[in-house]
């Protein structure tokens, strides 16, 4: 009655009556509810199976340690990275790199929904404030290939949450062999030179969180920090889904 005398048609009302009394399905299983009762995010069980990072992370690379040192043994092994901190989301198990292939490889978009909250969540418990999110982009060949660059939207969802501005400050002036196939002394040179800065003057004194995927030696990220710092930038900080450990 409340809702036909507001003039709301009663099927609306019903409907939305029914999702809040129905959670959409967890959108990686399509079956569980989601764990936090809100929609679009993952269940229980999923949640069980990929688990987020706490506790003591390496400053370096945002994975997960133990012992009295401040890195991780792989970042102690190598040179300094360019950027400040670094975050990850998840511990990198099996489930969460399928989720993450869902993502990249298998058009499901959707999936950055959830992804980008957990992120933000994280970014509030360590209260990261930045003046804008740069996604590490894709070149313009791979983007058509794939309709989409998953770091772009995973990056939206997050700036959306933190209410931090998301700017494509980077651009993929090369076309590069994935870095998945390649050795690390490969994929160092593979991506030389692979970025520029489409805008230096947003760039100049900002503090930036760079975002990806995955990190794996780093190569990509060390080459994109650079490039924002070279222009200007103040502060680059990285966050990623996860990262993953060669040991
Ligand atoms: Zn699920
Ligand atoms: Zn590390």
């Amino acid at each position: 009655m409340t809702a036909a005398r507001h003039g709301v048609p009663w099927f609306r009302f019903f409907s939305g009556a029914l999702e809040t009394l129905l959670p959409l399905p967890c959108p990686l299983c399509g079956k569980g509810v989601p764990f936090d009762g809100t929609p679009n995010m993952f269940c229980g069980e999923c949640m069980k199976r990929m688990p987020m990072i706490r506790g003591k992370v390496c400053r370096t690379c945002g994975a997960e340690i133990d012992g009295i040192f401040e890195s991780c043994s792989e970042c102690m092994n190598h040179p300094k990275p360019p950027w400040t901190r670094a975050y990850a989301l998840f511990r990198y198990t099996d489930e969460v790199l399928d989720c993450i292939h869902l993502f990249k490889y298998q058009g499901r978009t959707e999936l950055a929904r959830p992804l980008g909250r957990l992120a933000a969540g994280l970014a509030d418990a360590e209260s990261l404030r930045y003046d804008c999110i740069v996604p590490v982009p894709l070149h313009w060949r791979r983007f058509l290939k794939r309709g989409y660059n998953q770091s772009a939207l995973f990056a939206r969802q997050l700036g959306g949450h933190l209410g931090i501005p998301v700017r494509g400050l980077l651009r993929r002036v090369r076309h590069t062999k994935q870095q998945a196939f390649l050795t690390k002394n490969e994929r160092n040179s593979n991506i030389a030179g692979a970025f520029s800065i489409s805008d230096s003057t947003v760039a100049e004194m900002c503090s930036i969180l760079l975002v990806d995927d995955v990190m794996t030696t780093g190569a990509t990220l060390r080459e994109a920090a650079g490039v924002l710092l070279e222009n200007g930038a103040e502060r680059v900080d990285v966050l990623v889904i996860a990262r993953r450990q060669r040991n």
